[in-house]
């Protein structure tokens, strides 16, 4: 499946918010959105415009799509399946963002960004319910058991992010026993689990235009 390969962190500074996509750099003085608060490009520096309808809708929406490192169409996907399944279709949208396995692998924190922890399940490090799966928009459920292999636990990256990752937690959602390197779904996401700074109905207002 084809990913953004450009320079992430101008994806930040566009954003005009920190999207963790580096990993260690990530919390470092040398994040470029610490030392240039404002979007790249030639008029950059020019006072950021307050944003109100499409515009403001657009930029959340590429947010999101940037935040768990997503093209537009397999985004729009996740939003029409969103808009079939019962219930509110935004937080329908994060619920099911939050279920693809690269997100787990990072909210377990085997990987230090979504990117690496992406890598991670490509490379089929990662085991669901003691069965190899390589596929990092597999969506997990309730019950299922995923695994580090054992060959990546003394991986000096695996090693580093679980360090990085001791001060974000593990959602409430997911289970984590540390010294098997395994997590348990326990249920599905809710929105307070998932981050606070996105206005999801601005999503759902956009596509349904
Ligand atoms: Fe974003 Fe991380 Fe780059 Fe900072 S270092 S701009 S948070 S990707």
């Amino acid at each position: 499946m084809a990913r953004y390969i450009g320079p992430v962190c101008k994806l930040c500074r566009r954003e005009g918010v920190k999207l963790y996509l580096k990993g260690e750099k990530c919390f470092k003085d040398s994040c470029p959105i610490q030392r240039r608060p404002y979007p790249p490009g030639e008029h950059g520096r020019e006072r950021r415009k307050k944003l109100i309808g499409y515009g403001q809708q657009l930029r959340e929406k590429q947010k999101v799509k940037r935040l768990y490192g997503l093209l537009e169409k397999q985004f729009k996907n996740y939003f029409k399946q969103a808009e079939r399944q019962k219930g509110i279709t935004g937080e329908n949208l994060l619920r099911l963002l939050e279920r693809r396995l690269d997100n787990v692998v990072y909210r377990l924190g085997f990987a230090s960004s979504r990117s690496q922890a992406r890598q991670i399940v490509l490379h089929g490090h990662i085991r669901v319910n003691g069965r190899k799966v390589n596929i990092p928009s597999f969506l997990v459920k309730v019950g299922d058991e995923i695994e580090l292999v054992e060959k990546m636990r003394k991986n000096v990256f695996v090693q580093n992010s679980l360090t990085l990752s001791t001060g974000r937690g593990v959602p409430e959602w997911i289970s984590f026993d540390k010294e098997n390197f395994k997590g348990k779904i326990l249920r599905m996401p809710v929105r307070d689990d998932i981050d606070a700074n996105i206005n999801e109905h601005l999503i759902v207002e956009l596509y349904s235009k």
